[in-house]
């Protein structure tokens, strides 16, 4: 692989937001206490954040609540709420170039992916919510008798929101934006490694005219303030995106409020070539499917499944790509691959590397360190990968792929769904029943086919069993946000 650590022009950015966000004002955390956040390509630290606990949930509960029972946000006409999405959405778009570095410097992505890849979608998906606002209507039900009864969709109230680090602006939005939309108030816990854009949306959410109390962030980790929020009585609802042993926590520090709960997970998500497929698609599918965003994405397709009979030139073609990835600076427009986020992503992915060796794969590509300082890994690849190998088996949220080979259709079905995961699943062929027998049987929230990260902020995006419950996107994603209320009037 070409790896290019030498230093890009990086440009200026001026970090304004560290503090939490509540009520509309900026403020240290009640304890005084702060965090580093760093940048994972240099190891330096960027800022210093307020490390946010229960004292300053309570501060922002307290502030939701109050703007979603009596704030003007509670009497706000719904095309209005709209309105005000999409003027986020459209200053968002003007400093776009500012939040992409601002991203890169925070979570080491190449700043072409935060650019052309995450803000496209940031901006989609608050836009596609804007236009949701106004559109969430009950129904009237022909119930026995003389009645009138009709069904309303209101808003959940306060949703606590925490999310990862692979997608700091991108998770922001899909929480955002379905939140607002439905006429929530939002507490939001972004990750401890990645707070800086999520605090600058909240300032940019201000300035467009988001009220007081409707948006607040408080910055911290995830035992203390997450764990408040979680806690909180005056949340109706927590999103979490997130490890699945996390989300148990989660379940059962919210048990006594008995909270809504929406969960999106980790996976190890099956992606299937067909010995009839456009070998060089499914290359660059499963060369994208894997590495994109270093590996460090709930979605990637992991477990690449392909027909022993087309093993060979197919893995020549992978492999080329795989080696030719351009891993390094992330400032470096070229660059296609930054480092992973911390030192613990970075132990674990090397740790599954040795252990995939010693479990007897064949390490194809890759499997090294790059550079000295940074937390970057070269693209990796192991072929006559077994379905018991770790390397097979847990979600490594890095760039290591693991080929597997299968020869028939029922014995890949069986393969594709031994796994405790659901997220996503894929398959290249040009067959359509292959095609169709496959997403019907694969039990994955979402199928590609002949594709993989089709993402569009109009499909619902989640996870069958550890994966997670409820659905992001789309109008399932805006119903997680809502209750629905009854009416029956005696005529
Ligand atoms: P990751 O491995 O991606 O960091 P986590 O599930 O640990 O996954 O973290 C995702 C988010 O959940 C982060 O914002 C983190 O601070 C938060 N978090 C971690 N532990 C808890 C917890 N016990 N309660 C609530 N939130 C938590």
């Amino acid at each position: 692989m070409s790896s290019t650590l030498t230093k890009a022009e990086k440009p200026s950015i001026k970090i304004e937001h560290t503090q939490c966000f509540i009520d509309g004002k900026w403020e240290a955390a009640a304890s005084g206490k702060t965090f580093a956040t760093y940048n994972p390509a240099t190891e330096e630290v960027i800022a210093e954040v307020a490390e946010g606990d229960a004292a300053d949930i309570d501060r922002a509960a307290k502030a939701a609540r109050r703007a979603f029972d009596s704030g003007p946000w509670s009497k706000m006409d719904a095309r209005d709420r709209g309105r005000l999405l999409y003027r986020l959405a459209d200053a968002i778009e003007d400093r776009a170039d500012e939040l992409a570095a601002l991203e890169t410097l925070d979570n080491g992505k190449p700043i072409s992916e935060s650019r052309q890849g995450d803000l496209p979608l940031v901006i989609d998906c608050l836009r596609y919510y804007a236009g949701f606002a106004d559109k969430i209507q009950g129904s009237t039900i022909p119930i026995r008798g003389n009645f009138l009864c009709y069904t309303r969709r209101e808003p959940v109230g306060v949703a606590g929101q925490i999310i990862p680090w692979n997608f700091p602006m991108l998770m922001t939005a899909w929480k955002w934006g379905p939140a607002l939309a439905a006429g929530c108030t939002i507490v939001m816990k972004p990750a401890e490694q990645t707070p800086l854009t999520c605090l600058r949306m909240a300032a940019i959410a201000q300035e467009v005219g988001f009220p007081d109390g409707v948006i607040n962030v408080v910055p911290g980790f995830g035992p203390t303030a997450g764990a408040a929020t979680v806690k909180h009585p005056l949340i109706d609802k927590i999103a979490f995106t997130g490890e699945h042993i996390t989300a148990r926590i989660i379940t059962r520090d919210s048990a006594e409020s008995l909270k809504r709960l929406t969960f999106e997970l980790g996976g190890k998500s099956p992606n299937v070539v067909m010995a009839d497929a456009d070998l060089d698609a499914a290359a660059q599918g499963a060369y994208i499917g894997l590495y994109l965003n270093q590996g460090q994405c709930c979605c990637a397709g992991s477990r690449l499944f392909v027909e022993s009979s087309i093993r060979e030139p197919f893995m020549e073609k992978l492999s080329a790509l795989a080696a030719a990835r351009k891993v390094g600076d992330p400032f470096d427009s070229q660059t296609e691959q930054g480092p992973q986020i911390d030192q613990n992503q970075f132990d674990k992915v090397m740790k599954y590397i040795d252990q995939g060796q010693s479990e007897g794969a064949n390490l194809l590509v890759g499997g090294k360190r790059v550079g000295e300082c940074g937390y970057f890994i070269e693209p990796t690849i192991f072929d006559n990968v077994s379905d018991q190998m770790s390397i097979a088996k847990d979600e490594i949220f890095g760039p290591v792929l693991s080929v597997l080979t299968f020869d028939d259709k029922e014995e890949l079905i069986r393969r594709a769904n031994d796994t405790f995961y659901g997220l996503a699943a894929a398959i290249w062929t040009r067959d359509l029943s292959t095609a169709h027998e496959f997403a019907a049987r694969v039990r994955a929230g979402t199928v590609w086919i002949n594709c993989y990260d089709a993402f569009d902020a109009a499909a619902p995006f989640g996870g069958f069993k550890l994966s997670g419950h409820g659905r992001e996107l789309g109008e399932e994603g805006l119903r997680a946000y809502t209750e629905n209320k009854t009416v029956t009037v005696k005529l």
